[in-house]
C-alpha cells in the first residue's frame, strides 16, 4: 500500500478529534491505538478486490489472532514508514505492546487458523473465516502460592478498531426454545504486500427484540427477558479445553449458533447473486476445523431442503461442499453429543443426522464403527467422514494413525477420501515480525524471496558458517530482551548466558511437561551431590494453561512452580540453573520466546501429538529440537537431518509394545536418581496444601493405567539425550545445527499448507 505520512498523521489527528477530542501529542494510548488503526483501516480497504468464481469458508470455533496491529502494518508494507510518522510527531508503535491479544482460541488448532487465514491471503487464495465473537476469549492466568488461578479476558479493553459490525447482514439462528440474532463482525485479513484483502467474519449473539421494559414491569416480560438473557449468553465466552470434549449444551448452541448463521449468510449471498442451489459447490466449499463446525452438514441439508430440494438433491450438494479436518487421535477430545440433547435443543438438525444414519445403512454399512447414531450417542466425527468429500490428517505421521486405526473402517471403504496436509505457520509472524534483527540478516544473504517462499531458506546452506557470528550475536539479544520481560513480568532473574530451555504450549499430561520437571530434579539432585561442576548453567523455562477443570495439568503447575521455588532460592543451586513457568502465555508471549530459545522441547509421548506447530516456530527461528518421534517432529528431522535434531524415546511403533507389559514401579528400581525425584513430590520438600502432587505421584504409580503416558519409560533416554545437548551447547557444531534447521524450515510454511489444501481439496481458480 502507497503510504503518504501527512496524509497518515492528518487521518489520525481528525479521527482523534471526532472521536476522542483529542489531539496526537497528549492522546492517551488507547486513543492513539485506535485512530491510528482506523487511519490505516480507511487506506487499507479503499484497495479493490478481485472477484472470485469460487470461495472456501474456513468454519472454526477458535481464531486464536494474537496482535493484530503489528502484524496488519507489515502486510500493508507500511510497518516502518508507520513508525517513522509517529516518531515525527513524538509518538511511537511501541506503546501497543500492551493491547490485548484477540485471544479466540485455546491452543494449536486455533493458531493454525489464524496462520492459515493470513497465508491463504498473502497466496491470493480466496479464503475466508467464519467464527464466532466471544465476548471473553481465552482465560488470563496468574499464579498464586503456585497455583493457577483464572480470570476473565476481557479482550475489547482497548477497543475493536479492526472490526466493522455489519448490520445488514444480521440472520436469526432458530433453537428449539428460542430465536437468536446473529450480527457478523468483518476483520479484514491483509496478505503480504499484494493487496489482498480476505474477511473474517466472527458472529455475535444478540437479543432478537430489545428488552421491553413495560411489558416487563407488569409482569408479562419474564420469558422475554430470560430468553433475551440467554441470547446474549452463547457467545459470553470461549470453552477453555484443548483436546477435551465438554459435553455442555451452551457449547452446542454456540457450535449451532455458529454454522447456522454462516451458512444462512452463504446461501442468501449465492441466491442474491443470481446462481441456482444446485451450483453451490461451483462456487462454495466448506472446510470443517475439527468436528467442532460439523453441524454444518445437517444445517446445510436442512437449508436446502427448505429451500424446495429433496433430501438425496441435498446430501449430493453437501457432500461436494464440505471436507473434514481431524486434529487429534485422543479419544477424550472425539465429539460426541447426547442424542435426546441434540433433539430436544435442534429437532429438525437432528432430523437431518437420522436421515443421514438411515442412509448410511441404506447403503449397507452396517458395521457399527460407521455408525453417526449408536447407543443413542451422535458421532460426529463419523458424520464428517461420512459426508465429507476430502478428510485431512495434520502430519504424514497423524494421517498414517488415522488411515490404519481411529477411521481404518471408513479408509478401508474410501480410500481416496483420505490426504495428508501437514500443518504450518506463517513466516510473516513467525519470523519477519518476531525477529526483525534475524530477518534482515537473512535478507542481506539471500535477498528478500523467503518471505512468500518459504523454501528459498535453503539458499542459506553455504553461508551457515560465514553467519555464525551474526546469528550468536542476534540470538544473544533476543535472550536479553526475554530475561528482562521475564524480570519485569514473572520476578525471576535469568542470566542471558544460561542455555534457554523452552517448553512453551498447552498444559496436557501427553505433552509430558512432567518428563522435563523430573529432569530438573534429576540435575539438581546432581548438583547438590557436588556431581555436576561442569553443568553448563540453563534456565528452564516453561509457559503454559491448565483447562480449569483439569486437575493433573494444575497439579503439574503447582510441582513446577514449587520446583521453581526450590531451585531459585538455593544459593548453592542457582549459579547452574533456574527455573521460570511464565504466567499467561499466549501468541505474544509466544513471539518473544521462540527468537529467545537454545532448545525447543517437543516431548510428546509418540502418536499423540497430531503435528505441533509450536516445533515449527522455534525450528524457523534457529532453535533445535529436543523431542520425540511424533506429529511434525518426524517430518522436521526428513528436512533438516535427524544428526541436526535431539530425538530420544519410544517411538510409536514401540508404544503399544510397551504398553503391554509396563510396570512404572519397576523403572523406578533400576534408576534411583528418578525414583528420588518422584518421591520429592509427596516427602515435604514442597508445600501443597490442597494435596495435589500426591495425586500427581499417584497418577504415576497406581490406577488402572497409572503413568498412562510413559513419562518413566522414557526418562533415561530423555536425560541421556538431554545432557548430550547440555554438553555440545555453544559450540559451533551447535550453532550450525540451529542454522541448519533455520535453512531447512521452508517445508512448514503455512503458504505451502493452504496451496496443498487447495490443490488437494478446494480447487479455487
Ligand atoms: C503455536 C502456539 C500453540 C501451539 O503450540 P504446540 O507446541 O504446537 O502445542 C499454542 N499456543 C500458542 C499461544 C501458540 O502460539
Amino acid at each position: 500500500m502507497p503510504f503518504d505520512k501527512d496524509q497518515f498523521l492528518s487521518s489520525v489527528s481528525r479521527i482523534l478529534r471526532a472521536e476522542y477530542a483529542a489531539e496526537i501529542p497528549t492522546a492517551t494510548e488507547k486513543e492513539l491505538y485506535n485512530a491510528v488503526s482506523r487511519a490505516v483501516m480507511e487506506q487499507a480497504l479503499e484497495q479493490k478486490q478481485p472477484v472470485h468464481a469460487k470461495r472456501c469458508a474456513y468454519f472454526s470455533a477458535e481464531f486464536l489472532m494474537g496482535r493484530a496491529i503489528f502484524s496488519n502494518l507489515l502486510n500493508l508494507g507500511i510497518l516502518e514508514e508507520a513508525e517513522g510518522a509517529l516518531a515525527s510527531v513524538g509518538r511511537s508503535l511501541n506503546c501497543f505492546e500492551d493491547v490485548e491479544d484477540a485471544a479466540l482460541g485455546n491452543g494449536g488448532l486455533g493458531r493454525l487458523a489464524a496462520c492459515y487465514l493470513e497465508s491463504a491471503a498473502s497466496c491470493d487464495i480466496p479464503l475466508d473465516g467464519y467464527g464466532i465473537r466471544y465476548r471473553y476469549g481465552l482465560f488470563r492466568q496468574t499464579f498464586e502460592d503456585g497455583y493457577q488461578h483464572e480470570e476473565g479476558d476481557d479482550w475489547l479493553k482497548w477497543g475493536d478498531p479492526w472490526s466493522i459490525p455489519v448490520e445488514r447482514d444480521a440472520v436469526v439462528v432458530h433453537f428449539d426454545d428460542l430465536d437468536v440474532k446473529a450480527v457478523p463482525y468483518d476483520m479484514p485479513i491483509f496478505g503480504y504486500k499484494n493487496g489482498v484483502v480476505n474477511n473474517l467474519r466472527l458472529w455475535s449473539s444478540e437479543a432478537v427484540q430489545p428488552f421491553d421494559f413495560a411489558a416487563f414491569n407488569e409482569m408479562k416480560g419474564e420469558r422475554k427477558a430470560e430468553e433475551n438473557f440467554l441470547a446474549t449468553k452463547i457467545c459470553d465466552v470461549l470453552y477453555p479445553n484443548d483436546n477435551t470434549m465438554v459435553g455442555k449444551i451452551l457449547r452446542l448452541r454456540q457450535q449451532y449458533f455458529l454454522v447456522s448463521a454462516s451458512l444462512q449468510d452463504i446461501l442468501k449471498k449465492h441466491l442474491a447473486a443470481g446462481y441456482a442451489l444446485k451450483d453451490l459447490p461451483a462456487h462454495r466449499c466448506f472446510q470443517l476445523n475439527d468436528t467442532h463446525p460439523v453441524l454444518a452438514i445437517p444445517e446445510l441439508l436442512r437449508l436446502l431442503q427448505s429451500h424446495g430440494m429433496t433430501f438425496e438433491e441435498a446430501f449430493a450438494v453437501a457432500s461436494k461442499c464440505f471436507n473434514f479436518t481431524n486434529h487429534t487421535i485422543l479419544a477424550e477430545a472425539l465429539e460426541k453429543w447426547d442424542a435426546l440433547a441434540l433433539s430436544d435443543l435442534l429437532p429438525d438438525v437432528f432430523e437431518q443426522i437420522v436421515a443421514c444414519q438411515n442412509r448410511l445403512e441404506a447403503e449397507g454399512l452396517s458395521k457399527e464403527k460407521y455408525f453417526i447414531i449408536r447407543d443413542n450417542v451422535v458421532h460426529m466425527a463419523n458424520l464428517a467422514v461420512y459426508v465429507s468429500s476430502k478428510v485431512n490428517g495434520v502430519a504424514e505421521i497423524h494421517t498414517g494413525i488415522l488411515k490404519s486405526e481411529t477411521f481404518a473402517d471408513w479408509y478401508e471403504l474410501y480410500p481416496k477420501k483420505f490426504v495428508n496436509i501437514t500443518n504450518g505457520i506463517t513466516p510473516r509472524r513467525w519470523l519477519l515480525l518476531n525477529d526483525p534483527a534475524l530477518a534482515k540478516l537473512i535478507d542481506g544473504k539471500i535477498g528478500e524471496g523467503w518471505h512468500t517462499e518459504l523454501s528459498e531458506l535453503k539458499k542459506l546452506k553455504p553461508f551457515v558458517s560465514e553467519l555464525l557470528p551474526d546469528f550468536k550475536r542476534i540470538k544473544r539479544q533476543n535472550k536479553e530482551k526475554l530475561a528482562a520481560y521475564i524480570k519485569e513480568h514473572e520476578g525471576v532473574e535469568l542470566p542471558p548466558d544460561f542455555i534457554f530451555d523452552v517448553q512453551v504450549k498447552r498444559l496436557h499430561e501427553y505433552k509430558r511437561q512432567l518428563l522435563n520437571a523430573f529432569s530438573i530434579l534429576y540435575f539438581y539432585q546432581k548438583i547438590k551431590r557436588g556431581e555436576a561442576k561442569d553443568f553448563p548453567p540453563t534456565a528452564f523455562i516453561f509457559g503454559a494453561k491448565a483447562a480449569p477443570g483439569y486437575y493433573m495439568a494444575k497439579a503439574v503447575i503447582k510441582f513446577i512452580n514449587e520446583i521453581a521455588a526450590l531451585v531459585n532460592g538455593d544459593e548453592e543451586v542457582n549459579r547452574y540453573m533456574r527455573v521460570v513457568f511464565v504466567q499467561n502465555y499466549n501468541v505474544s508471549y509466544a513471539e518473544k520466546l521462540v527468537c529467545a530459545a537454545d532448545i525447543s522441547e517437543q516431548i510428546s509421548l509418540a502418536g499423540m501429538e497430531a503435528s505441533g506447530t509450536g516445533n515449527m516456530k522455534f525450528m524457523l527461528n534457529g532453535t533445535v529440537t529436543l523431542g520425540t518421534m511424533d506429529g511434525a517432529n518426524v517430518e522436521i528431522c526428513e528436512e533438516a537431518g535427524k544428526d541436526n535434531n535431539y530425538i530420544f524415546g519410544a517411538t510409536v511403533d514401540e508404544v503399544a509394545e510397551i504398553k503391554r507389559y509396563y510396570c512404572p514401579r519397576e523403572i523406578l528400581e533400576t534408576n534411583p536418581d528418578l525414583k528420588r525425584a518422584v518421591e520429592m513430590l509427596t516427602d515435604g520438600t514442597f508445600s501443597d496444601e490442597l494435596g495435589m502432587l500426591e495425586k500427581l505421584q499417584g497418577s504415576l504409580l497406581s490406577g488402572h493405567d497409572p503413568d498412562r503416558y510413559l513419562v518413566l519409560y522414557d526418562f533415561p533416554d530423555y536425560v541421556r539425550v538431554k545432557e548430550q545437548l547440555l554438553k555440545e551447547y555453544g559450540t559451533d557444531e551447535y550453532y550450525k545445527k540451529c542454522l541448519l534447521n533455520l535453512a531447512a524450515a521452508g517445508k512448514f510454511s503455512a503458504d505451502r499448507s493452504v496451496k496443498d489444501y487447495n490443490r488437494l481439496i478446494w480447487k479455487l481458480k
